[in-house]
């Protein structure tokens, strides 16, 4: 009888967890409130473009750079319990909706699966360099990518392509609260081949991207990690910083990733990114409109927290008059000066 009391218990513990996690899984982050803080559509000059998490496409009339490139969007509990392999179809569309022209560069700020799984398709279709760590080579080798389209760089190496120079920073990656989802075995040593476990995406080494242009400076920071004196000795008009999880550290961690990150390198503005949807296409955003936000797993459960990240650094940067921005989506903006904003007020 006992037993058969403990049975029902379980079971009912087990259908209660189950609908919570559908729940979660359906249920995003109310961000309407910092509708007015993004950025206008730039008319000419070096543009960036924005297409959800850290992806980016930087250009000038001949050259275009792009970070991440990741269009596939797997379901979450394809993520965490099957098989993910890279959507050509998103890719193929998400490229054709940036012009479909070639692509000069494309660097993974580091390997995780949101940075990193469709690096070998946009490289093979774009003709891009895969610029990155050993890890994201072995995610281009994978891929069937030929060895003369990577390019393996170590902290402090320096590229040209046509007007732009990027200069590689080792930085470090964000500590999930959960720990589950933190890695010890970071590397990965094999070629990678899709279909594969999204566990598979380990971190790799993890970079910050300067990229240089006559006409100004970007900084992208992806993950709000901390290396003491990475950005010591640089100065840039922009910094592209990603605040996904950056709320579920201490404030002690806060304020040295501030002093890092924003302090030293002394932007003029802000450019906030990766607080957003990580399972919808981006393709399901028209041009204009600001990127979806995350469900309550991934905000909540694995760390995310972006409704809290935006307002922490808003409050930072009011007191010191720094420019914040978001960044709609598939939309060219100013890529090397953040306009003034109302800080949500
Ligand atoms: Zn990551």
């Amino acid at each position: 009888m006992i037993v058969k009391r403990l049975m029902v218990g379980l079971l009912a513990v087990l259908a209660v967890g189950a609908l919570v996690f559908v729940w979660m899984l359906n249920t995003r982050v109310d961000l309407s409130a910092f509708d007015s803080l993004y950025a206008p559509r730039a008319e000419d000059g070096v543009s960036v473009q924005f297409f959800g998490t850290s992806s980016l496409l930087f250009a000038d009339a001949d050259t275009r750079i792009m970070i991440d490139g990741w269009f596939s969007r797997p379901s979450t509990v394809s993520i965490l319990f099957g098989e993910i392999a890279p959507d050509l179809e998103a890719i193929d569309a998400g490229l054709a909706r940036l012009g479909d022209r070639d692509v000069d560069a494309l660097i993974p700020v580091h390997t995780h699966l949101d940075h990193a799984m469709d690096v070998a398709e946009v490289a093979k279709r774009t003709g891009a360099l895969l610029v990155g760590s050993d890890s994201a080579a072995n995610i281009g080798r994978g891929g069937g990518l030929p060895e003369s389209q990577i390019r393996v760089v170590t902290d402090g190496d320096t590229l040209r392509f046509g007007d732009f120079t990027v200069t590689m920073i080792e930085t470090g990656h964000f500590l999930s609260p959960n720990p589950l989802f933190r890695e010890t075995d970071v590397l990965i040593e094999d070629t990678l081949s899709p279909p594969a476990s999204g566990w598979a995406y380990r971190q790799g080494t993890v970079f910050s991207v300067l990229i240089e242009h006559p006409e100004g400076s970007a900084l992208i920071h992806a993950s709000p990690g901390l290396k003491e004196g990475a950005f010591a000795d640089i100065d840039v008009d922009t910094l592209h910083l990603g605040i996904g999880g950056l709320a579920s550290q201490t404030t002690d961690y806060q304020a040295a990733l501030w002093r890092e990150a924003v302090s030293l390198p002394k932007p003029e503005g802000l450019y906030l990114i990766h607080w957003d949807d990580f399972e919808h296409s981006p393709m399901s955003i028209d041009p204009g409109d600001p990127p979806g936000a995350l469900n309550l797993f991934w905000d909540g459960v694995f760390g995310m927290k972006s409704k809290a990240g935006i307002e922490a650094v808003l409050t930072r940067a009011k007191a010191e008059g720094v420019h914040v921005a978001l960044l709609p989506m598939w939309t060219p903006v100013d890529a090397f000066h953040v306009a003034g904003h109302s800080f949500g007020e």
